[in-house]
């Protein structure tokens, strides 16, 4: 990776420099999250799935073409066999200013050192609870202790950035709230609370009934921490604030509340090579199609990409409504 760093190219009708890209490794999980999965889930087969040399020249193309942020992502990144050979080559891209990676931690405290060796700048990890049975019940199949233990893992790696990702449902985890702002400020890393998105059809609970807004747990957060809004930004849909007492940034990715689109500088590939170009739209571009057919060839890829930018919607268009989600993927296929 290198420091050095042109504009990226890719410019969308909105006049939003597009310069971040999630990309997603696999759609599978270990764990099954009550709001980004059905309890019963069918993952791809792997014949539609990008190999790790087409994520690779994926992460290429948009590197040329001037991006200098990648997230990898999923589903469970760290689920996707042999995930370190695509990780190690990701970490030598010339012009590739930041690495990070969005995992749900279960299997950080195996990786979080060959990580950092091979480049990933920053790790986000989700959190929902620190009761055992509680984080049993919203991940289904998670073990608390193994986070945690990834968690001091991360830490001990030393990644230049650590961030707790919480999505608070009402009536499950809001109760929850400040203990997490504790923990974080404890482990001396960021943590942020993300409103539910309406993705993917689920009947595990209402999404509508367990809102809870960021506006309403920033107060609760105030209350006891006074936050003064830090003015940083990542491009992106959080909002960080700053405690006077602690050097952990408390961010709140809402949504709903605050639409954040014109701020706009990112696009998604699944792991079906799948260019989303709006995590609320279904506007997207097959790259698969010219990874299959044009092997290695980096400009026809980069050609596919550049197009596309002229579908990205202006804004997604959320809305609380149970019985008609506007977007039917799920998160682990989208890419979170
Ligand atoms: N498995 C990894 C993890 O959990 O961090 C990475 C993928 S996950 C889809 C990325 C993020 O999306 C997580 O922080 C998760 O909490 C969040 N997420 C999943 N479904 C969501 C939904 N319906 N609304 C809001 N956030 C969601
Ligand atoms: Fe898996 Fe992450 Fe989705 Fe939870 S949020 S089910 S950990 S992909």
């Amino acid at each position: 990776m290198s420091s050095h760093l042109q504009p990226s190219n890719l410019i969308d009708r909105f006049d939003r420099r597009i310069d971040y890209l999630r990309l997603s490794v696999t759609d599978r999980c270990d764990f099954r999250c009550v709001y980004c999965m059905a309890e019963d889930m069918t993952f791809l087969p792997r014949s539609q799935i990008l190999s790790l040399e087409q994520l690779y020249d994926v992460a290429a193309a948009f590197v040329a073409l001037g991006v200098s942020k990648i997230r990898l992502t999923g589903g469970e990144p760290l689920v996707r066999n042999n995930l370190m050979t695509l990780v190690e080559r990701l970490g030598q891209l010339n012009g590739l200013k930041q690495l990070h990676l969005t995992t749900n931690g279960a299997r950080l405290d195996k990786y979080a050192a060959a990580l950092k060796a091979a480049g990933v700048t920053g790790v986000n990890i989700s959190l929902d609870s620190l009761d055992e049975s509680k984080f049993r019940q919203l991940t289904r199949t998670g073990d608390l202790s193994k986070v945690l233990r990834g968690i001091d893992a991360a830490i001990d790696a030393g990644f230049s950035r650590i961030k707790l990702n919480a999505v608070i449902l009402r009536g499950r985890n809001d109760d929850e709230a400040l203990a997490l702002v504790e923990f974080a400020r404890h482990k001396g890393i960021d943590i942020s609370f993300i409103e539910e998105m309406p993705l993917g059809i689920i009947d595990e609970h209402s999404r509508a009934l367990s809102f809870c807004s960021s506006d309403e747990l920033r107060e609760l957060i105030d209350f006891r921490y006074p936050l003064s809004a830090s003015g940083e930004s990542t491009g992106g849909p959080s909002t960080y604030y700053r405690m006077v007492d602690s050097p952990s940034r408390v961010g709140f990715i809402s949504p709903h509340s605050h639409n954040f689109c014109h701020l706009c500088n990112r696009v998604r590939v699944t792991v079906e090579g799948r260019l989303l170009l709006c995590l609320g739209n279904e506007h997207s571009a097959d790259l698969k199609a010219t990874l299959d057919e044009f092997p290695g060839d980096s400009e026809r890829l980069q050609q596919v990409i550049r197009s596309a930018m002229s579908l990205k919607p202006e804004r997604h268009h959320f809305e609380l409504n149970d019985n008609e989600p506007q977007i039917v993927r799920f998160m682990n296929m989208t890419g979170g």
